[in-house]
Formats: C-alpha cells, sequence, structure tokens
C-alpha cells in the first residue's frame, strides 16, 4: 500500500489548546510505538461520523427555542459505538470529536468489545425547566436516532446528564422503534435495566487505578493529601473512597469557588452539603481561596475531575503533588504532560483512570441482554479486577518503551483497535 495521502479536515480549528489539538498529538506521540499498524494511523485522526442535529423545542412560556446537539462516531472497529452525553453551553463539534476520540481509545486500553461515540447539546441545564430538559433530551434522541441502538451506538450519562435522561433517552428511541430497548442507552435508573454500582463507577475506577498507582511509587494513602477539582460525581465518589481509605481531602474547587482546610474535609456532611446547595464555595470548615491557588495546594494526589484543558505547562509547574489522578476526560494540555514528566510528577491518564464507568456500563448492557443481574459486589470485584488487570500492562508496555503511562495506554489501545482495523480489511 502507498502512503496515506488523506485531505485534511476542514470542520476542525487550529487552536493548539483545543481538545481535538490535544487528542491528535497524543496520537502523533504513539506512533513510534506502532510498528506496522503504524500505516492505518489516519484512522484514529478523524471521526468515523459526525451528526449535527437542530433540537427546537417548545420553551414552558410557549416560545421557540433552538438548541444545537452532536453525536460523533469515532471508531467501530471494535464493536458498537460507546459514550456519553454531555449538556454544556461551551459543547462544541470538536469537543465531543475528541471526546467520542478517548472513548475509542478507552475502551480498548480496557478491552471493551465497543468503539468510541459521544454526545452533546450546547445548553445550560440552569436555564431550563425540568419539563423542557425532558423535551430536549426526546427530540435529541429522535434527532439521531438512526444513528444509535443497542448494537449501533450506546449512550451514557456524562456532564450534567444523568440517570433520568437516560430514562427519557431510552423511552424516546423504544417509543419510536415499537419496542422496549434498555440495551440502548447505559447508566439507567436500576429498575430500568440500570445496573448496581454504575453510578459509583468512574469515581471508584479513579480510586482503583490511584490505588495502584500509588503502591507501586510507594506513596501510603493513609493520610495522604488529597485535592479534587469538580466535586461531582466523579471527583465527589473518588474522594469519598480515598478518605475510607485513610486519606485527606485538603482543597475542593468547581464552578462555584475553591476550599482549603488542612486538616481534611469529613466526606458525609460535605457531600451533602454539595448537594444541598450546589457547590462547594458555601462550606462552612473550608478557607476560600482564589481559584488559581487551588494548583499550589500541598497534596499528595491531584484530582482534575471537571472539564478539558486544565493542566497548563504554567500551572503543571506550580503542582505540589506526586500523583494525578485524571477523573475528567482530557485535563492536561501536551505541553503540560512534558513537564509533569520532567518534574517526576506520575499521570494516570484518563484514557484508563475514568475508564471505570464506561466498564460497569458494559456490565449493565450485558446485563440487560441477558435480562439477568448480578449483585454489587459482583459489579464491584470485576471492575476491580478489570482495571487492575488493564493497568498493569499498561504499566508494563510504559515500562518497556519508556514512555508516559498516557503514550502506554495509547500503544496499547491504537494496537487492538488497528489489528482489528487491519482484519477488517479496507470496504470496497
Ligand atoms: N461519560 C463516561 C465517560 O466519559 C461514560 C461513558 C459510558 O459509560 O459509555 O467515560
Amino acid at each position: 500500500m502507498k502512503p496515506e495521502n488523506s485531505t485534511p479536515l476542514s470542520f476542525v480549528s487550529t487552536e493548539p489548546s483545543s481538545p481535538w489539538a490535544t487528542y491528535l498529538s497524543q496520537v502523533d506521540r504513539v506512533v513510534p510505538y506502532l510498528g506496522t499498524y503504524a500505516r492505518w494511523v489516519e484512522t484514529l485522526k478523524r471521526p468515523k461520523r459526525a451528526l449535527i442535529v437542530d433540537v427546537p423545542i417548545e420553551m414552558d412560556d410557549g416560545s421557540v427555542r433552538h438548541f444545537e446537539g452532536y453525536r460523533v462516531q469515532h471508531n467501530l472497529s471494535r464493536g458498537p459505538g460507546k459514550g456519553g452525553v454531555r449538556y454544556h453551553p461551551d459543547v462544541t463539534l470538536e469537543e465531543v470529536m475528541a471526546l467520542s476520540a478517548w472513548m475509542t481509545v478507552k475502551t480498548a486500553a480496557v478491552g471493551l468489545p465497543f468503539g468510541g461515540a459521544k454526545g452533546g447539546i450546547r445548553l445550560d441545564p440552569k436555564e431550563l425547566s425540568r419539563k423542557e430538559l425532558e423535551r430536549v433530551t426526546r427530540r435529541y434522541t429522535s434527532e439521531i436516532g438512526f444513528i444509535i441502538g443497542p448494537q449501533r451506538d450506546i449512550p451514557a450519562p456524562d456532564v450534567n446528564t444523568n440517570a433520568q435522561v437516560m430514562a427519557w433517552m431510552m423511552d424516546t428511541y423504544s417509543m419510536n422503534t415499537g419496542a422496549t430497548a434498555t440495551g440502548v442507552v447505559t447508566g439507567k435508573p436500576i429498575h430500568l435495566g440500570g445496573s448496581l454500582g454504575r453510578v459509583k463507577a468512574t469515581g471508584r475506577g479513579v480510586f482503583i487505578t490511584g490505588r495502584e498507582a500509588a503502591r507501586r511509587i510507594g506513596l501510603p494513602l493513609e493520610g495522604a493529601r488529597i485535592a479534587v477539582q469538580g466535586m461531582g460525581n466523579v471527583g465527589g465518589t473518588a474522594a469519598d473512597l480515598f478518605v475510607q481509605a485513610g486519606g485527606r481531602l485538603v482543597a475542593m474547587q468547581d464552578h462555584t469557588g475553591t476550599v482549603y482546610n488542612p486538616d481534611g474535609f469529613e466526606m458525609k456532611s460535605t457531600l451533602d452539603l454539595i448537594r444541598r446547595e450546589g457547590g462547594v464555595a458555601a462550606h462552612p470548615k473550608g478557607e476560600k481561596i482564589d481559584n488559581e491557588s487551588f494548583w499550589d495546594v500541598d497534596c499528595d494526589i491531584l484530582i482534575p475531575a471537571a472539564l478539558e484543558g486544565q493542566i497548563t505547562p504554567e500551572r503543571a509547574n506550580r503542582i505540589k503533588a506526586k500523583l494525578v489522578l485524571e477523573g475528567a476526560n482530557g485535563p492536561t494540555l501536551p505541553s503540560a504532560d512534558d513537564v509533569l514528566r520532567e518534574r517526576n510528577i506520575l499521570v494516570v491518564p484518563d484514557v484508563i483512570c475514568n475508564a471505570g464507568g464506561v466498564t460497569v456500563s458494559y456490565f449493565e448492557w450485558v446485563q440487560d441482554f441477558s435480562s439477568f443481574f448480578w449483585t454489587e459486589d459482583e459489579i464491584n470485584q470485576r471492575l476491580d479486577k478489570i482495571m487492575v488487570d488493564a493497568l498493569n500492562h499498561i504499566w508494563e508496555t510504559a515500562d518497556r518503551h519508556q514512555i508516559t503511562l498516557r503514550t502506554g495506554t495509547f500503544a496499547v489501545a491504537c494496537e487492538r483497535i488497528l489489528i482489528a482495523r487491519e482484519e477488517r480489511g479496507l470496504y470496497p
């Protein structure tokens, strides 16, 4: 075969700190470790399919409002598309493309029989009533209905979406196709075919990979000081599990502000307060510090569990932690990865660190197909084993090539994807 000679994509910006640019540079870094499969690498640099949909709904006051929705299927070589749906005012096609690509890498890194996909709607859920959110979800599901399905592409929760949103999606898809299809989405409510352990799975996965990484670098969890950006489902659960393991949550940041307490926040009251007040800023036991100072906090483990692009080279130079656990997708810029590596700060990358969510999504999908449901203990044990085995394999790969865990994860995952790609062959 002659070398690739493809035309560049027309619909991406050249903004160097954009999530898509971050993803592309992560792919470039893995090419030397892909051997002969490197000749297929262009496959990874473009989405298989990207759908933009108009989502008009009637608002409660009788007016009509249009929202922009997306569903991107980045790669389907290893199985149906898999990935969440995000509701956020800053969502763009390019961001969803990057998130879908990270799902391709993530599902391959843990060996799940899925490709990668992602969806999103550009909206601020705080501005919409529950009824409006339901209408927007149902219309969006109908608009993307012809490319999703239990064997095609299976959405799940992501930023600002939850089990209720998944129930509306499942119902809409089922009404449109005429048969209840519980396997079309994961992260559903338990009595609609959801899985025990799914809500906490992403945070639990962050804890499991963090626990293993800490053990390997000789960092005891007993007394470890934890700083978390984003105390939602992922960050909150991970913090809780680290505190149960003897750690101390010393700093938290979210959209409401940043609070610091060197003695450690008590978890139950903290999670209750966040639920009640909608953020960390109101915490009575925390010293309020400015948002930028979060990155200077004295801590052992730093967990970015919010949005992309948070760890810049400048912030990477100030981080005190020995271990960074990426609960969020894409929180570290490639240039910041280099700084962290130079400073000997270990990063457990998103594509393995936060893969616990999609792993239990896979369990949910399997349970829906077999209509046989597992206990929470079974789920947590299987999750633990899958994550530990995947991390061990990645660790060996990274050690062998003397590369970061991120490039190691990409090496393991991209090889699996491109083997599948080659074996399937080019059609026609
Ligand atoms: N949104 C989650 C992620 O970024 C979960 C996706 C899923 O369960 O399919 O991994």
